[in-house]
């Protein structure tokens, strides 16, 4: 039986189904799901407005009791929901376990925050006036997410549209249903609303188009590929409305000659390689400095033939197998560019094993001008790029379309205030991988990775409310 969206309380089938499989073993399927059509998304954008005015004007005391409650439930069946999550995308049990957890957090920090909700009373240049700014939410948003984290970027959307008093219709990736499934299952156990959230699942051209088209959505918050980023925001940018957009990355980790190894090089493994490159955050640009190259190079390899690639419900696996048939020939056609472009691979193979495996790669000797060093992989794949001295790092950290987020390994302060300083990322990290960060603090980049303000932390109010500002003469 397949499992169904979900439109004003209610259970709703789709037109078609489509079936959920674990990438590691193709033969295991996940589940079954709906796909929604055109249609489903107008059922779910009125019931979403029919909802809209009392669930904006409830308590936030009401609205901060699901969402906490939404989030005990998630922290309580995080084992569970790890293997799910595990089993349709493919990262590590660790790591989705670790991935629940953070949505189960993202609930709970955004219940809060429904509590917190604050304005600025201001004294006005004209006597006897007073003038107020508060917030006040949008009504209903669109939220469209990628498969690369199926809960927490859901959550991560959700939570603070709904905290601030929006309803929401809610299209997952159609290669993750599982866990944006169970999300819903479990706000509706918590006790929200009907048509407070809904959740229409199914192809992006049918049910995200018909959400940015829809007059009645207000705004929409997108994570995904460039491409359909683009698209959205011409979309949105036509009917006026507001948008986010959180894109790809190819973001550079650089290793100064003064680096301890034992921090970099683990760094470098974490963020190029760990959740199968699958990140936007992704170290996809090791910028070596070039007296150390050698020996950082040497290390790498060692540490990559010590990494367990396998099953990902195996406890000691470490590198899962990549989404898809598609993104396996993806990263293979790259593998083969960088070659042709004249770099020395090391790993990079297709494994011969049921499932989409692939080994590690590394791009040596590759230049920062080939286009498998400036175009988003999404993979296991890093180029290692040579750099002279601190300027030239900077420089090459810095010439990239992308600006998500950056690294550098150093033992110098004075490198790591420069970098911190100059580097062109949203966000920075000091002997730390590129990837992995906080949920209580903003998230999002500069240049082509993000459109719109941050998500996350107390910055997303941005986004999901408009500032109205009033003036009382009290005569
Ligand atoms: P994608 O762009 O193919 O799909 C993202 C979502 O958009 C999916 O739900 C998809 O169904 C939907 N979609 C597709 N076509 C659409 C259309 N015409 N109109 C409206 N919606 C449409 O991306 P993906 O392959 O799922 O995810 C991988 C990409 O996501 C990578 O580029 C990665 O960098 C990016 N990503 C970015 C972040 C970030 O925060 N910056 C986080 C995770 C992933």
């Amino acid at each position: 039986m397949a499992k169904l969206n979900l439109i004003a309380g209610e259970w709703v089938s789709g037109s078609s189904e489509i079936e959920n499989r674990n990438p590691a073993n193709p033969e295991d399927i996940v589940g079954i799901y709906t796909r929604g059509t055109a249609s489903d998304v107008n059922d779910a954008v009125s019931a979403a407005a029919v909802a809209f005015p009392d669930w904006a004007d409830a308590s936030p005391q009401f609205r901060a009791d699901i969402l906490d409650r939404a989030g005990q439930i998630i922290l309580s069946r995080h084992t569970e929901i790890g293997r799910i999550l595990s089993r349709e995308e493919g990262k590590t049990l660790a790591e989705a376990m670790g991935e629940t957890i953070r949505a189960g957090h993202l609930f709970k920090f955004f219940a809060g925050e429904a509590l917190r909700l604050a304005g600025d009373s201001i004294a006005s240049i004209r006597s006897g006036v007073d003038v107020e700014v508060t917030r006040e939410p949008l009504g209903v948003v669109g939220l469209i997410t990628p498969w690369n984290f199926p809960i927490a970027i859901p959550a991560w959307k959700t939570a603070p549209a709904l905290a601030y008093g929006n309803t929401v219709v809610l299209k997952p990736a159609e290669q993750t249903p599982a866990c944006a499934h169970i999300m819903a299952e479990i706000l509706h156990e918590a006790g929200c609303p009907p048509g407070v959230f809904n959740l229409v699942m199914g192809p992006g051209s049918v049910i995200g188009d018909a959400m940015v088209n829809h007059p009645n959505v207000a705004a929409i918050s997108f994570t995904g590929s460039e491409g359909v980023g683009q698209r959205i925001a011409d979309g949105c940018a036509r009917l006026r409305k507001k948008v986010q957009l959180e894109m790809g990355g190819k973001n550079p980790m650089v290793v100064m000659g003064d680096a301890d190894l034992d921090v970099a090089v683990p760094a470098c493994i974490n963020g190029a390689f760990y959740s199968t490159g699958q990140r936007c955050t992704a170290s996809s640009r090791l910028i070596v400095e070039a007296n150390i190259h050698d020996t950082f190079v040497e290390r790498m390899q060692t540490a990559m033939n010590d990494l367990v690639l396998g099953n990902p419900l195996d406890s000691t696996t470490q590198i899962g197998p990549v989404v898809s048939e598609g993104q396996l020939r993806n990263n293979m056609g790259y593998v083969e560019l960088a070659q042709s472009e004249g770099a020395e691979i090391v790993g990079g193979k297709h494994l011969d094993q049921p499932g989409f495996f692939q080994s590690p790669a590394l791009f040596l000797n590759a230049t920062n001008s080939m286009r498998s060093s400036r175009e988003e992989i999404f993979g296991p794949c890093a180029s290692v790029i040579k750099a002279d001295g601190f300027e030239h790092a900077l420089a090459l950290a810095n010439d990239t379309n992308f600006g998500l987020s950056s690294g550098i390994c150093t033992t110098s302060l004075r490198h790591a205030r420069n970098f911190k300083r100059s580097s062109e990322a949203g966000m920075v990290m000091v002997n730390l991988p590129t990837a992995g960060v906080d949920y209580h603090v903003p998230f999002g980049g500069r240049k082509g990775s993000s459109f719109g303000s941050r998500e996350q932390g107390r910055y997303a109010v941005e986004f999901y409310t408009s500032l109205k500002t009033a003036y009382t003469f009290a005569g």
